[in-house]
């Protein structure tokens, strides 16, 4: 009779963006997966800030304070920072411990079983009684809405920060995958790289990133569309304004886009032929931020001769997904683990 009172959460943790769930509160974290931290004080390790606060220090704190994405590539590159970050979302949940039932977070195909441990192991510490696993694209494909259970093939296609998920799924399982630890993220130092060698302008981080969301396109129709860009002219050492059209993405994007596509093709080089007629029936699902660039699905479109669209929910696939399997936690069973 206490059933109705302890709370079950649903948790991505993406290269870039962290969303929680909380089953019937619903979606009350949705962060950067940033943390930053002082190394050197008397207890050797003190966090300063996650999510929101921590992402707007990259790139200007001095040598004493660390912000890192301890994700950014996929795999859990400093697990002190990993588990303290993870923590600290799920106390931000402000669910009660006591409260705290079931947890289901989204991870990464490639994960090795020391990164399954400390993210169980974080969970269990935050208070969660069960946690339970499902791989990425699995909760992706889940929260656009395909039938995982069924015996169609599905294909998703996941470009998140720093690792793009491409998946085959039926009857519950996935049964060809590819992690490319290229995506969206590339993109933004793919911006850096074309900024300085063309124009000698340095920019940071988060003005690429800025850029390409604002204005970012993947298509040929570019359309000339002015916008402006401030960084350090590396010659001079001093700041400086630059007017820039649109058109300059397909430049600097072609080596990410290239790669993109050709991991695609890659994974349906892997296909059993018997599925081939479910994806030139039903196409690719594109989801995950890295989906929004302008113009991708028209530009993967042409070059697969493919139907490709983009989820309406590109940003919260996954943690849809949990969301779905914690709502109808007997029927994906089967794609859950520990
Ligand atoms: P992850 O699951 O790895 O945390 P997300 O699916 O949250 O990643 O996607 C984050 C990435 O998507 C970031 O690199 C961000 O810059 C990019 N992104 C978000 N919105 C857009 C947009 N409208 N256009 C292009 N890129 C975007
Ligand atoms: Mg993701």
């Amino acid at each position: 009779m206490f059933a109705g009172i302890f709370k079950n959460l649903g948790m991505d943790l993406g290269t870039a963006n962290t969303i929680i769930y909380a089953y019937d509160k619903g979606y009350i974290v949705n962060e950067p997966s940033v943390i930053a931290y002082k190394n050197g004080s008397s207890d050797g390790y003190k966090v300063l800030s996650i999510g929101f606060e921590a992402k707007k220090m990259l790139g200007k704190t001095g040598r004493e304070i660390k912000v890192i994405r301890p994700l950014a590539d996929g795999v859990i590159a400093d697990f002190v920072a990993g588990e303290a970050m993870i923590k600290s979302f799920i106390k931000r949940a402000n669910v009660p411990s006591f409260l705290l039932n079931r947890m289901i977070v989204g991870v990464p195909t490639g994960i090795t079983s020391v990164e399954k441990k400390a993210i169980i192991d974080s969970a269990l510490t935050a208070g969660a009684r069960k946690v339970y696993l499902v791989y990425e694209p699995m909760a992706a494909a889940i929260g656009v809405g395909m039938d995982v259970l069924g015996q169609h093939a599905n294909m998703i296609v996941d470009i998140g920060g720093g690792t793009t998920d491409i998946a085959v799924i039926n009857y519950g399982g996935i049964v060809v995958d590819n992690t490319l630890r290229l995506a969206s993220d590339e993109m933004n130092e793919a911006i850096i790289r074309y900024m300085k060698n063309t124009y000698y302008l340095e920019i940071g981080e988060l003005t690429a990133e800025k850029i390409k969301i604002e204005h970012g396109i993947a298509s040929k129709d570019c359309d000339e569309k002015q916008f402006k860009v401030t960084g350090i002219d590396h010659r001079t050492g001093l700041p400086r304004e630059l007017n820039l059209s649109n058109c300059i993405f397909l430049d600097a994007f072609s080596g990410v886009i290239n790669a993109i596509t050709n991991a695609i093709i890659g994974t349906l080089d892997q296909l059993p032929p018997e599925l081939a007629g479910d994806i030139v029936d039903r196409g690719i699902v594109l989801t995950g931020g890295g989906a929004l660039l302008q113009g991708l699905d028209e530009y993967l479109r042409e070059r697969l001769n493919l139907p490709v669209n983009v989820a309406p929910n590109a940003l919260f696939s996954v943690a849809e997904g949990t969301r779905k399997i914690l709502e109808s936690f007997d029927v994906y069973s089967p794609v859950i683990f520990q």
